[in-house]
């Protein structure tokens, strides 16, 4: 495909659904061949289905981030293996959890929230640090809250865990400042998702934005003339 992406592999996760789906076609019409990662293979085909049917192309990786912490790590050595090189990383994976008061947090709701918003991003990190610094313009994204920076009750696990990917990745911009890799945040604000509606049942989704309003964004943090490092864009007014 041609477009400002042509020729360039971005991983994808979250791409069965919601923002992440939307984000993967978005960097497909942009010409970037996409590596879609989710749990629930039938998502992720509609999404490889939508990116085909716009001529693009995608490889399928359906993966469980809370169980295949091993598998994980083997990414991307297989990514190079594959293509050389990665050239966008859009970690746009991400699980609620049960809201609730932090005195009544479940240890499994803790573990999953931890295993998928915090580990993993440290894990992805990890293993594709290597392929995007092979990459002349490597660019990654991870998708974070407005919790982070405004606690609200209920919203714990949640909020904790993304505060601390929020802690890696900028500490990650940091050591990467030098290299071509550009590392930021993007705090997309109320989407209408099936994320929003768990947490949000009464709310009308047509009030929102739709993940194809925001995947614009995104893939802007993801052109090769993008500069910013460490930074937190944020999609809405926090007035
Ligand atoms: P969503 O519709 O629930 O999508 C979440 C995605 O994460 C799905 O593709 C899901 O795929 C994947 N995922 C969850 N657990 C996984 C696991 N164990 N292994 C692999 N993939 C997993 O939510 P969304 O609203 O699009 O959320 C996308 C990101 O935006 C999240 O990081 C969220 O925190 C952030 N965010 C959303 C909003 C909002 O208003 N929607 C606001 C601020 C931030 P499978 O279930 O197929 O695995």
């Amino acid at each position: 495909m041609s477009g400002p992406l042509a020729g360039r592999i971005a991983l994808v996760t979250g791409a069965s659904r919601g923002i992440g789906a939307a984000v993967a076609v978005e960097l497909a019409r942009l010409g970037a061949r996409c590596v879609l990662l989710a749990r629930t293979q039938g998502g992720l085909e509609e999404t490889d289905d939508a990116i085909r049917a716009i001529g693009g192309e995608a490889t399928l990786l359906p993966f469980d981030l809370a169980r295949d912490g091993e598998k994980l790590d083997m990414l991307g050595p297989s990514i190079v293996e594959r293509f050389g090189r990665l050239d966008i990383l859009v970690h746009a994976a991400g699980v609620l959890g049960r809201l609730t008061p932090v005195a009544h947090i479940m240890p499994k709701d803790w573990t999953e929230c931890v295993a998928v918003n915090l580990t993993a991003a440290w894990r992805l990190i990890r293993t594709c640090d290597p392929p995007l610094r092979a990459s002349d313009a490597g660019r990654a994204v991870f998708v974070t809250t407005g919790r982070v920076a405004r606690p609200r009750a209920y919203w714990g696990a949640y909020g904790a865990t993304k505060a601390g990917m929020e802690h890696l990745v900028q500490t990650w911009a940091q050591e990467v400042r030098t290299t071509p890799l550009r590392v930021n945040l993007l705090d997309p604000g109320a989407v209408a998702t099936a994320m929003r509606a768990a947490a949000y049942p009464g709310e009308d989704p047509a009030t929102l934005p739709a993940p194809a309003d925001v995947a614009p964004r995104i893939a802007a943090l993801c052109l090769p003339e993008e500069t910013r490092q460490g930074e937190t864009v944020r999609l809405y007014d926090s007035a």
